[in-house]
């Protein structure tokens, strides 16, 4: 039976960066003259895709341009962009009867793209919500992961955005670094908190094949921290930002009251979205698509206006348990047995209550009014955990 949720998504992806950090493994490239051409193609794709969601009688109440990045497109190109994702909502919204407003706007922006004229445009284009890569607060790991900005910029564009009336705000932290202390790390929370920002997501560092930080491991340049002291600084994280009034809703995301980021909120409670442009991919319950990662493939294909630029894979019964486990456990409020009763039937509860044995009664696992949960232990082994929950 088909289910109807209140809300769906749309995520944007702008994959241009002035220059690529050590660390990443997202799509994205350095060829800015691209991106007009860009732009382009994803406006054909919008037009192409107007009824994806609308089939699926889904109003769109949470929009996300992330990257790359999206704000070194400048305000001239993302007023462009905005207008016609603002249209593209009321579209899907008008056909289901909705009022088509945005209640969560997100732009992904690097703190040396900050001023306040950017942010004033961003806000008048109806943007409400800004999540920064600042990574840390220490100029010399800065140079080392190849960020553009410096701590200073970083905390400037803070209250710039603070100041320009986007509350808003999400900052990105890392942790991990080769070498790092534990004083260190506590340095950069300790500056953080001195900002009023209302949320924070927080990764340890991770050494992705093919990443330049992949290669100089490889060559012995760097070496990775211990996990022993990534999980101390996990849990000093959790600790200090719970101290100072955050709220954990997942592994690695902690905010003030009413500040969740719902788009990303709505990712982990298998809300279905679409996603557009190179790399993205889209989910609508029954499939998952995901397009082409090779930008003169992307735009090749819209430029002839063909829909050749995706690939859709239907989802098992199996596949969707192993989705909502995955994706739920991830989160505090955790996995209910209930749900998973309704969707899949008494033999997949059986399953994941026998493969989670183990875990609750080592305590990595709980279960308390029909709700699985991660245990404090266990949040810093949670793939692990959630892997061995998975039917294969
Ligand atoms: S700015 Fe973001 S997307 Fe671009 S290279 Fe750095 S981490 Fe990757």
């Amino acid at each position: 039976m088909r289910r109807f949720y209140p809300m769906a998504g749309l995520y944007v992806h702008i994959p241009f960066c002035k220059t690529r950090c050590v660390y990443c493994g997202f799509y994205s490239t350095t060829m800015l003259d691209m991106a007009s051409s860009y732009l382009d193609a994803l406006y054909t794709e919008l037009e192409l895709r107007k009824d994806y969601l609308c089939n699926h009688l889904e109003p769109i109440e949470t929009v996300y341009i992330g990257g790359g990045t999206p704000s070194i497109l400048g305000i001239h190109h993302l007023e462009k962009l905005i207008t016609a994702i603002h249209s593209y909502c009321h579209h899907v919204s008008d056909s289901v009867g909705e009022s088509g407003l945005v209640k969560e706007f997100t732009v992904e922006c690097n703190p040396e793209d900050i001023s306040k004229d950017f942010v004033d445009a961003l806000k008048a284009m109806g943007v409400n919500r800004i999540s920064m890569g600042v990574q840390t607060f220490d100029d010399k790991r800065l140079r080392f992961l190849n960020r553009r900005h410096s701590a200073l910029t970083a905390q400037k564009a803070i209250d710039t955005i603070l100041n320009g009336g986007i509350d808003n705000l999400s900052v990105d932290l890392m942790y991990g670094f080769p070498n790092q202390t534990m004083h260190e790390w506590d340095t950069d929370i300790l500056t953080l908190l001195r900002f009023p920002v209302k949320h924070v997501s927080a990764y340890m560092l991770h050494y992705e094949e093919d990443t330049l930080l992949w290669k100089m491991l490889q060559q012995n340049k760097v070496s990775e921290l211990g996990d022993a002291v990534c999980a101390q600084m996990y849990y000093q994280l959790k600790d200090r930002l719970e101290a100072s009034g955050f709220l954990q809703y997942e592994i690695s995301n902690f905010s003030k009251e009413r500040y969740r980021s719902r788009h990303n909120s709505s990712y982990w409670e298998g809300v279905p979205y679409i996603g557009i442009g190179a790399a993205a991919h889209s989910y609508n319950i029954e499939s998952r698509q995901w397009n082409v990662d090779n930008l003169h493939s992307y735009m090749e294909a819209l430029s002839q206006g063909n829909r050749l630029f995706f690939d859709t894979e239907p989802l098992t019964k199996k596949d969707r348990y192993n989705e909502m486990v995955m994706l739920r456990l991830r989160t505090v409020k955790g996995l209910s047995m209930q749900m998973l009763d309704s969707e899949f039937g008494e033999p997949f509860v059986s399953y994941c209550t026998e493969q989670a044995s183990k875990y609750l009664q080592s305590r990595h696992l709980e279960l308390h009014d029909g709700m699985l949960r991660l245990t404090r232990k266990a949040l810093v082994i949670s793939d692990m955990v959630i892997r061995d929950l998975f039917m294969l």
